[in-house]
């Protein structure tokens, strides 16, 4: 199925992980891409890797910190100038940040990753959704996550910028939809990225893998999730197959946060 032909995407964090997977399915379904993120050397390792699988694939590169509002316009006048459009755009550069009690947070914590999470995704939808306004279509994508709509602890900026995505994209979708946009967000549970990896190292230091089982133990599913699970969610989201479905959020998790 092809239903990405003569389309353009955007995705932020392509460099790894979530952004990648879901940058390998939507250039199979024939997309041309261009892939944002901090690190250089991560965007090039993504382009050749889709170029492997999808060797008609069309990739551009764009290095921008997403909690910089000059670089995300940049990002998004990149894709203007160079395609003339804005089809898909999936908002989803993010940090976990370190784990700790509400009363050792630490405020420039907070705020590093509220910076990140909550104000970049608020800075690429400002851009993007103008462009998407003056088409008159468009799908945005944010990236989430089961600490936006479950409380999980030790996690005081990470769930104060998800339940934030949570918001901003109810309230955008409110406001698009008449203009044929569609804003929806994912809830992604443990997802096995290099960022959960991360995340396992601080629980369980260099027993992580043990960590890892006893995390997932729970899970009615009784794994963590795959990125490229994620990434056929995504590739769904933003087709025109899921015009319809605007300003909600969808758990991938296994079934873990309706679980009593
Ligand atoms: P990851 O660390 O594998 O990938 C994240 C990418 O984002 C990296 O390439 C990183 O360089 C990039 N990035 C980080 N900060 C950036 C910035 N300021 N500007 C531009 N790029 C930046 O992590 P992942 O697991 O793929 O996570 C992707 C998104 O999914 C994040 O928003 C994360 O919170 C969310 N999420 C992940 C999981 C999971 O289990 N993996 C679960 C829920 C939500």
């Amino acid at each position: 199925m092809k239903r990405f032909e003569d389309k353009v995407v955007i995705i932020t964090g392509g460099g790894s992980g979530l952004g990648r997977a879901s940058a390998s399915q939507i250039a199979k379904e024939g997309a041309k891409l261009v892939l944002v993120d901090l690190n250089k050397a991560a965007l090039e390792e993504s382009k050749s890797g889709i170029l492997s699988e999808t060797p008609s694939a069309v990739v551009e590169l764009v290095e921008a910190n997403v909690a910089e509002e000059k670089e995300v316009e940049k990002f998004v006048n990149f894709t203007i100038d160079k395609f003339g459009k804005i089809d898909g755009f999936f908002n989803n550069a993010g940090i976990e940040g370190k784990q700790n009690l509400t009363e050792d947070f630490g405020i420039d914590e907070f705020n590093r990753v509220v910076n990140i999470n909550l104000n970049g995704v608020f800075y690429g939808m400002k851009h993007v959704l103008k462009e998407m306004k003056k088409q008159g279509f468009g799908s945005i994508v944010n990236t989430a996550s089961v600490g936006g709509i479950r409380g999980v602890g030790n996690q005081s900026g990470y769930a104060a910028s998800k339940h934030g995505v949570v918001g901003l994209t109810r309230n955008s979708g409110i406001e698009y939809g008449q203009y044929g946009i569609s804003v929806k967000a994912i809830a992604p549970g443990a997802i096995m990225t290099p960022m959960v990896e991360g995340s396992l190292k601080q629980i369980g230091g260099d027993n992580w893998e043990e960590a890892g089982k006893e995390f997932v133990s729970v899970n009615p599913m009784k794994r963590f999730g795959k990125p490229e699970e994620v990434g056929y969610l995504v590739a769904f989201l933003l087709s025109n197959h899921a015009d319809f479905i605007n300003a909600t959020v969808i758990p991938i998790d296994g079934g873990q946060s309706y679980k009593y």
